[in-house]
């Protein structure tokens, strides 16, 4: 029997691929042009797919705030490390945020220590935790943007419901649009186009986009993570610049709706409201996160246990700050490479496989 081609199959075809990028040559901008592509998924599907060295010259691609992890401000991983020293605790989380650096120590090196750490594949898995050890209270560390954050309030959710009274999360989780607000008023970068997310837009949608083009006149596109998504992304993004007009536009149609997912976005209205954000190495972001409702209040676990850090210190020489807005590429980083490597990241760029620098290690 045949085997059954793959959907993605069309959207890895090189000939579809030639003809996009002739159709990008023949937009013929005359001048350097700065697209960001905001998502970490994107960043390593360009390196993977070598995209940078198959457009013309002048278009640069650069990384934008997109990897979660990398985002996960100090501040957090402290107080998670201020966690694990309680009596009783078990914290679970996603593999990559073990070992992130907080100021003094990170989650990998506090279970090397003792503490009880547990790596799951979703917090459903932590809920279960729970279930089996009503004697801990089980904290979830809870990072993402809108793609991950309808799970974590289906999962509050479903934990008011079994009365669980020994679960709680610890919220770092942040929305993308208000990111790139601050990332297009940045002086010190200057973007010409974005490449959005794909995975955060099946949440959201594209509207909440739409403030790019209209208030500050840069053209968006929403992709999927294909090689011949991402070379459509950026035709329609210079066919705009080109005629110097700003839209968003989606050319990820296959899963975006430009309404979005609404029964997810109810699912975090519920649970979630917004509220100012740290960022890592970009600071604090009016409106840029999300905290748990008071009617949810006692699955919060940092306002539940109630504890206090101590001021935070960044890594020595690390420039994720830089990094995760664009203003430098990973490799001028002075540490990249050098001091700084997967197997001994010094900043959170180079521990999750989304992290820009981690992308330029392995594939630039
Ligand atoms: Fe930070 Fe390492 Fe990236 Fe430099 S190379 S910005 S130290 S993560």
């Amino acid at each position: 029997m045949e085997p059954v081609p793959s959907i993605l199959e069309g959207f890895r075809n090189p000939d579809l691929a030639k003809t996009l990028i002739k159709a990008i040559e023949n937009h013929n901008v005359d001048r350097d042009v700065n697209l960001m592509e905001v998502c970490g998924t994107h960043t390593v599907s360009i390196a993977r797919a070598g995209i940078k060295s198959i457009i013309p010259s002048n278009i640069h691609l650069i990384s934008g705030p997109g990897c979660p992890v990398c985002v996960t401000a100090n501040v957090d991983i402290d107080k998670v490390i201020a966690l694990t020293k309680m009596p009783d605790i078990v914290i679970t989380t996603f593999g990559d945020m073990t070992r992130v650096p907080g100021s003094t120590s990170s989650l990998l090196k506090e279970q090397a220590r003792g503490a009880d750490i547990r790596i799951v594949y979703s917090p459903l898995d932590a809920l279960n935790v729970a279930v089996e050890s009503p004697d801990k209270q089980v904290i979830f560390v809870g990072v993402g943007f809108e793609t991950t954050t309808p799970l974590i309030a289906s999962t509050v959710l479903r934990a008011k419901s079994m009365g669980l009274n020994n679960f709680s999360v610890f919220v770092a989780h942040k929305n993308m649009p208000g990111a790139l607000e601050t990332i297009v008023n940045d002086p010190q970068v200057k973007v010409d186009g974005l490449i959005l997310p794909g995975h955060v837009s099946v949440i959201i949608g594209t509207k909440p986009y739409e403030f790019l083009a209209q208030k500050y006149h840069i053209p968006g596109v929403v992709t999927g993570f294909e090689p011949v998504d991402i070379l459509r992304g950026v035709e329609m993004l210079m066919c705009q610049i080109s005629d110097g007009e700003a839209r968003i536009e989606n050319a990820y149609a296959r899963a975006v709706e430009s309404k979005g997912n609404v029964a997810a976005k109810e699912a975090i209205a519920n649970v979630f409201e917004t509220c100012d954000a740290e960022w890592r190495g970009i600071g604090e972001i009016a409106g840029s996160g999300y905290r748990i409702r008071d009617e949810y209040k006692e699955f919060d676990a940092w306002s539940r246990f109630g504890l206090e850090v101590e001021p935070t210190v960044e890594p020595k020489g690390c420039r994720c700050g830089d990094v995760l807005r664009g203003v430098i590429s990973p490799k001028e980083c002075p540490l990249f490479r050098k001091v700084c490597t997967p197997e001994n990241p010094v900043g959170p760029c180079m521990v999750s496989s989304e992290g820009s620098c981690a992308a330029y290690y392995r594939y630039y």
